[in-house]
């Protein structure tokens, strides 16, 4: 468990979800409702110093004082033709990690990073072929948005932890940062708003449903068969389908929430009808949605979805009861995939 500073250490204040602002305060014998003013100031009125904060005495303005408001910074902007917008972010240690903003007809929804870099090695992600290094803290995933926000003048009420990183490799902070997103004082977004995306780690899932994540769990299927999800995706060497099924029924039953499948259709490799036979039979015992995603040559290295059997898989999954949707990645033009972005930044960082 994490140590939190002492008032005197130069430290981000966005680091603290409001319980632990409140337990700050209180050992630093000030009143814990102070916690909701704090809160206000910086996520409601955007204050870029703790002395703006409305609503809050003069001593405890000068005990915020050695804290700090950090942002990461924006160092690439790119707009992609689809309106997509992709950002690598910069942190004050130097490193970088990206994020997308997507304009979907109900509003903007933001991708965040959780990680810089990724362990988990997915042959398809460019973020597995970069250098590890680290976490993100809670301030820094939450950075992401307030950076966006302030830099598109826009309100983002829809999240998706679905850059760089395992979100679930990382989760004592990626829990600290829905609690402060979700917090009514704060950004206030809805959970049914915020999807954690992982590629199944397993305890992390369970995790998630035993202690009620205030969000909503996707997960990277891609693969129906063990041998070829392995070869592609390493996670599943250590926690195959069989118990990423069991806990992803666990962790319905106990929130009493859907999941969404992620499976991005390869032609020839997953995309035929007895494919489609073994993913209705992987899920039928699984509250969920399939969302089918279509690849680009580009990402693919090959041919691409192949429409017609992405059409004919669609309609098996239709037939067999499920709810399936089918999107199209966005962002093709501006290196849309998790990880270009980064990849380039390191390249130029070590030239
Ligand atoms: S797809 Fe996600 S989990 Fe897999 S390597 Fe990329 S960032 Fe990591």
């Amino acid at each position: 468990m994490k140590a939190y500073p002492i008032p005197n250490e130069k430290t981000s204040l966005y680091e603290y979800t409001k319980e632990e602002l409140r337990s700050w305060l209180l050992a630093h014998d000030d009143k814990a409702a102070h916690a909701e003013a704090i809160y206000e100031g910086l996520y409601r009125l955007r204050v870029r110093s703790t002395d703006e904060i409305p609503g809050i005495p003069l001593r405890l303005k000068e005990k915020l004082a050695p804290f700090l408001l950090p942002r990461p910074a924006i160092a690439t902007r790119r707009v992609s033709k689809d309106g997509t917008i992709k950002y690598l972010f910069r942190f004050l240690d130097g490193q970088a990690v990206e994020g997308v903003l997507l304009h979907y007809e109900h509003g903007h929804i933001l991708c965040v990073s959780t990680q810089k870099g990724c362990r988990m090695g997915c042959d398809f992600c460019a973020s597995s072929r970069l250098p590890y290094a680290g976490n993100l803290s809670a301030d820094e995933i939450v950075g992401q948005l307030l950076a966006v926000e302030e830099k598109e003048n826009v309100s983002i009420r829809n999240l998706v932890y679905m850059g760089i990183g395992e979100p679930l490799d990382n989760a004592d902070e990626v829990k600290r940062s829905l609690q402060i997103f979700t917090d009514q004082h704060g950004p206030g977004i809805g959970a049914r708003h915020i999807s954690v995306s992982t590629c199944g780690v397993v305890p992390g899932i369970l995790r998630m449903a035993e202690e009620n994540w205030p969000c909503r769990l996707a997960v990277s299927l891609h693969h129906v068969d063990d041998q070829k999800r392995s070869q592609s995706m390493p996670v599943n060497r250590k926690w195959n389908l069989s118990a990423l099924m069991q806990a992803c029924k666990t962790y319905t039953e106990k929130t009493g929430t859907i999941i969404l499948f992620e499976y991005a259709l390869i032609p020839g490799v997953n995309d035929r009808p007895a494919d489609a036979t073994r993913l209705i039979a992987l899920v039928k015992d699984i509250p969920c949605r399939i969302n089918l995603i279509g690849l680009n040559p580009l990402q693919q290295g090959g041919p691409g979805t192949d429409e017609e059997a992405a059409t004919r898989f669609r309609a098996q999954l239709q037939q067999a009861g499920l709810f399936a949707s089918k999107r199209k990645a966005l962002g093709q033009d501006i290196d849309g995939a998790c990880g270009q972005l980064r990849g380039q930044f390191i390249q130029e960082e070590t030239k």
